[in-house]
């Protein structure tokens, strides 16, 4: 899945695999080298490799704002 591609903070994502507190939502908070991930069911924090996010992510359930001058493709 090539999710990692397109990114933007603010936007949900649903994974796979649940977190060990049932959630399966989450936001992205950073975008870098490591995605940054904060369940929306506990709160709790996450770094996953860019590469790791991709593989496990399922799909998005709300999309944040692209930056700035960024072609808006998925209207
Ligand atoms: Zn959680």
């Amino acid at each position: 899945m090539e999710i990692a591609e397109k990114l933007y903070i603010g936007d949900v994502v649903e994974m796979r695999k649940a977190h060990p507190c049932g959630g399966t939502l989450w936001t992205v908070v950073r975008v870098g080298a490591d995605i940054g991930l904060v369940c929306q069911t506990c709160g709790r924090r996450v770094l996953l490799p860019r590469r790791r996010f991709a593989h496990q992510a399922k799909r998005f359930v709300a999309r944040g704002s692209p930056p700035e001058g960024a072609a808006d493709e998925t209207k």
